[in-house]
C-alpha cells in the first residue's frame, strides 16, 4: 500500500459548510468521545467534483454498539454487515465501522467462485480505504483538520476524471460483479472513463451478475436508470455486454426489432425520464419496465390473439409471461409490477372516445401513466398520432367542451367476429 497522503483545504477546497449539519454532529460527536470519524465515499466525491451529495456517509472506528452510546438515536442494522443508522426524527444517516478487507486465504469468507460471502471484519482506516470499490470513491475527509485523506491516490483520478478499481480489477469483479455495475454508472454520471485494466475484464466477467440476487440487480437497475444519463447508461451496459444481464428480453427485442421503432420508443422514454430527473419531478419504477418489456409485451399478445384468445386476456396473459421471466433477472416489487401491467392493458381503451368511456378513463387512477406511455409510443413511431392529439386536448378542456367533443367522436369500427347482428 502506498503512504497516506493528507490534502489540505487549500488543494481540495472542501467547504464544511457544504457538509450537511446532520454529518457534522455525527462526525463531532464520535470524535469527541475519541473515536476516528470521516466523512466517506460518494459525498468526499462528489463535492470534490463540485456536485450536490446524494447522500453524506460516515465511517468510524467506533463499533456499532460504541457508536449507539455516543448517539443514543442510532439503530443497529443488518446480520451480514453491521451498520449503524443515526436517526433525526425520520431520517437517518448511514455510519460504518472501518472494515478490513478479507484474507484470500480465508476460505470461510470467498466462495468458490471468488464472491465475498461474509466480510464483517472490523479494520483500520487504511483497511477501509482498500476495500472500497474504486480509488475516486475511497477518499476520507477529516472534519476536525479540513484534510482529505487519500491512500490510493484517488485524488489524482479525480484530477484525470478516470475510475480506477482498487487492487486486482478481475479479482474484485469477481468477489463482487456488482462492481462492473457501478463502473458504468459512475461513468455516466460523472462523465468519467475507465482507466484501461479496470475496463479489460468486463465483457469476459460480465455473466457473473447471474450468481447476484435479483433483487440487488433491481435496486441497481434503478439507480442505473435513474441516475439522470439513462441513455448513455443504456448505450455503455450494451457496450460492455452487461444489459443482457439486466434485461434479457429486451436486449433480445432491440435485436429483433428491424423497424427500429422498438429502439426509438426506449430512448424516447430515458430521455424523457432524464429530463423528469434533471426537473426534479418523480419516476415511477413501473414505467420502465413498461417500456422495456413492451416489444415483447406486444409480441405475446398477437400470439395469444391469434390462438382465437380475447384482446384483453390475450395482453393478460402476454404480461404474466413476460414479467415472469423478467423477475427471473431483477426482482420487481409488485407494487411496481401492477402498475406496468395496468398501463400495457390500458392501452387497449384509447380508442374509445364515446362519451361514457371516455370520461371514465380520465378518472382513472392510473390515466396519466398510461397516457404518457401511449403518447411516447406516437412519438416514437408507431401509428397513434391522432390519439396522442385527441386525449391531450379531451382531458384539457372543459367539461362542456368535452361532451361536444367526445359526443362528435366517432367509435372505433367493431370487429367482424361470427356474432354479426343479422339484419331483418
Ligand atoms: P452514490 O452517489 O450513488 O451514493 P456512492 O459511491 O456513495 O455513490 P454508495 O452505494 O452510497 O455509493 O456506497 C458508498 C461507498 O461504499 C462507495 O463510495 C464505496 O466506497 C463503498 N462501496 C459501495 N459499494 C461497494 C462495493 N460493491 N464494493 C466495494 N465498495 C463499495
Ligand atoms: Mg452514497
Amino acid at each position: 500500500m502506498k503512504d497516506m497522503v493528507r490534502i489540505p483545504f487549500s488543494e481540495h477546497g472542501i467547504n464544511e459548510r457544504q457538509i450537511c449539519k446532520k454529518a457534522r454532529t455525527i462526525l463531532t460527536a464520535l470524535t469527541k468521545a475519541g473515536y476516528e470519524a470521516y466523512l466517506v465515499g460518494g459525498a468526499v466525491r462528489d463535492l470534490l467534483l463540485g456536485k450536490q451529495p446524494k447522500d453524506f456517509d460516515i465511517a468510524t472506528s467506533a463499533h456499532p454498539e460504541q457508536i449507539k452510546k455516543v448517539l443514543p438515536s442510532t439503530r443497529i442494522i443488518g446480520r451480514r454487515f453491521r451498520l449503524a443508522h443515526v436517526h433525526f426524527g425520520r431520517e437517518f444517516l448511514e455510519v460504518a465501522t472501518f472494515r478490513a478487507p478479507h484474507d484470500e486465504s480465508d476460505k470461510g469468507l470467498v466462495s468458490n467462485d471468488g464472491r465475498i460471502i461474509h466480510d464483517n471484519v472490523y479494520g483500520t482506516v487504511a483497511e477501509d480505504a482498500v476495500r472500497r470499490d474504486f480509488t475516486i470513491n475511497a477518499l476520507f475527509y477529516e472534519l476536525k483538520t479540513g484534510d482529505v485523506l487519500d491512500f490510493i491516490e484517488g485524488m489524482q483520478d479525480i484530477k484525470q476524471r478516470q475510475l480506477r478499481l482498487i487492487g486486482d480489477p478481475e479479482r474484485r469483479y469477481r468477489e463482487d460483479p456488482v462492481r462492473m455495475l457501478r463502473g458504468i454508472r459512475f461513468m455516466a454520471k460523472l462523465d468519467f472513463s475507465l482507466e484501461p485494466e479496470t475496463k479489460a475484464p468486463i465483457k469476459e466477467l460480465s455473466h457473473l451478475l447471474s450468481t447476484i440476487s435479483p433483487a440487488r440487480l433491481f435496486d441497481e437497475t434503478l439507480k442505473l436508470f435513474h441516475s439522470g444519463q439513462a441513455v448513455l447508461t443504456l448505450d455503455l451496459l450494451r457496450k460492455y455486454c452487461l444489459f443482457t444481464c439486466l434485461f434479457p428480453l429486451t436486449e433480445q427485442s432491440l435485436e429483433e426489432d428491424e423497424s427500429g421503432l422498438f429502439f426509438n420508443l426506449v430512448v424516447a422514454a430515458l430521455n424523457n425520464t432524464d429530463k423528469r430527473i434533471r426537473a426534479g419531478k418523480t419516476i415511477n419504477p413501473a414505467f420502465l419496465f413498461a417500456v422495456m418489456l413492451w416489444y415483447q409485451v406486444k409480441k405475446g399478445e398477437k400470439m395469444y390473439q391469434e390462438m382465437g384468445n380475447p384482446d384483453l386476456q390475450s395482453m393478460h396473459m402476454a404480461a404474466s409471461e413476460v414479467l415472469g421471466h423478467q423477475v427471473k433477472s431483477t426482482a420487481i416489487p409488485r407494487r411496481f409490477s401492477n402498475v406496468t401491467r395496468e398501463i400495457w392493458t390500458m392501452q387497449g381503451r384509447f380508442q374509445f372516445k364515446a362519451c361514457r368511456r371516455a370520461l371514465g378513463f380520465l378518472d382513472n387512477k392510473r390515466f396519466r401513466a398510461a397516457y404518457d406511455f401511449m403518447c411516447l409510443r406516437a412519438n416514437s413511431g408507431e401509428p397513434l398520432e391522432e390519439d396522442c392529439e385527441w386525449w391531450t386536448l379531451f382531458q384539457d378542456i372543459s367539461s362542456d367542451d368535452q361532451l361536444a367533443m367526445c359526443n362528435s367522436a366517432s367509435s372505433p369500427k367493431r370487429k367482424r367476429s361470427g356474432r354479426r347482428r343479422r339484419r331483418k
